[in-house]
């Protein structure tokens, strides 16, 4: 069976990573025939320039019609509005298709220079429609206004239906790995929503005896994460935190350059670089493109084990593994993380090792 992906560039170094994403989903694709096909759509502020949207209902359509998405970051400090057509396009979709778990894992890598204390290999499940994320969390509206000109207030939705799948999600994802699951949260400040959210995150734990479950304050989990990685598995947490600590995580695993993840649904996956579209380096052949090339990877992960397709599987591990291989030799690094190789060379040299040690 054929896999229709769409690819959506969009801003900043968005077009140069997706082009290096589309090379390597190429090479797999030839490599274990998994006839992709890619259809490119144009979002962002190119478009909206030439059209008046950053993301034309278009988009949303071929979206819904594929199998998966590549979605490319987005400069949306630079958008207008949403009636003068700017459209968060990353937004729009975590909405529309129901995104509702962002899996974000941080990883680091024997050789390669990391910032925390100790290796760590963990994921944070980020729960991906509602928290404090004014400009998308209600149904008509935004979660914030000014009831004058000198106050201005955010409403932070949390509900027990999205704390409960995102919890299972978690638990789920912990019960093919080490078995652990850390809940962070903010349940002595805001005790009735972050009491919400622990209250269906213990349920879920219940129904799974064989995972440990702790909690940790957001605070100090911010420290922790410098200090002993090592000890988390599986983080699940709310919007906001998830965001910011998934940040941090990246960075302190040797680089943001390297933060891959999915919003994924019951019927969706978008594969998207935890960072932003990175203006300052954009067009320079700068950027770091395994951000998003392990995004798509773990996006044919999630194909593979909802279609129980092996051949899937196998072009994600030979990506992981590529990847991997590269970043052991200082001398195949990208800029970011001190090496000498640009987007272009980098997404070369990745394609040639995917094809000398792929099907090992
Ligand atoms: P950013 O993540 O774009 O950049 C932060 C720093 O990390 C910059 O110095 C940048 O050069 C560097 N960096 C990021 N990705 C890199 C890569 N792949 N390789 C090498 N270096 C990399 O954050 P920002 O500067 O706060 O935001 C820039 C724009 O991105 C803003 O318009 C913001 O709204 C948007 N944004 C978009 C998304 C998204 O599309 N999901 C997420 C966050 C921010």
């Amino acid at each position: 069976m054929g896999t229709r992906l769409v690819v959506l560039p969009g801003d900043g170094i968005g077009p140069e990573i997706t082009a290096a994403t589309q090379q390597v989903l190429a090479c797999v694709d030839r490599m274990f025939a998994l006839d992709l096909a890619l259809d490119v759509h144009e979002v962002g502020l190119d478009v909206l320039r030439r059209d008046g949207s950053t993301c034309p209902p278009s988009v949303l359509e071929a979206c819904r019609r594929a199998e998966g998405v590549v979605l490319g970051p987005v400069s949306t400090a630079e958008y207008p509005s949403a009636v003068e057509g700017g459209i968060n396009v990353s937004a729009h979709l975590r909405i529309n298709l129901d995104l509702f778990a962002n899996i974000r894992p941080s990883r680091s890598r024997e050789g390669l220079p990391r910032w925390g204390r100790t290796p760590m290999d963990l994921v944070i499940v980020r729960e991906n429609t509602e928290g404090f994320y004014a400009d998308r969390s209600m149904h008509q509206g935004p979660g914030e206004w000014m009831p004058t000109p000198d106050v201005a207030l955010s409403i932070r939705k949390i509900t027990a239906a999205a704390s409960s799948r995102i919890a299972s999600v978690a638990f789920d994802l912990a019960e093919r790995r080490r078995r652990k699951v850390m809940a962070v949260h903010k349940s002595n400040v805001l005790k009735t929503t972050e009491g919400l959210f622990l209250r269906e995150v213990r349920k879920v734990a219940a129904a799974h005896p064989g995972v440990q479950y702790e909690e940790q304050l957001v605070d100090s989990m911010a420290a922790l994460l410098v200090r002993d990685a090592a000890r988390f598995d599986v983080i699940v947490t709310t919007n906001m935190f998830g965001d910011i600590l998934s940040d941090e995580a990246a960075e302190l695993s040797g680089g943001l350059g390297l933060a891959a993840s999915i919003n994924s649904g019951d019927q969706f996956c978008v594969a998207q670089a935890q960072h932003g579209s990175a203006p300052d380096i954009a067009g320079q052949d700068r950027a770091n493109p395994v951000s998003l090339i392990l995004s798509a990877a773990m996006l044919l992960e999630w194909l593979a084990r909802r279609r129980n397709a092996p051949s899937l599987a196998a072009a994600a591990r030979a990506i992981d593994a590529g990847v991997d291989r590269l970043l052991q030799d200082a001398s195949t690094r990208t800029i970011d993380l001190g090496g000498p190789l640009g987007t272009n060379a980098f997404t070369q040299s990745l394609c040639r090792e995917i094809e000398a040690h792929g099907r090992h």
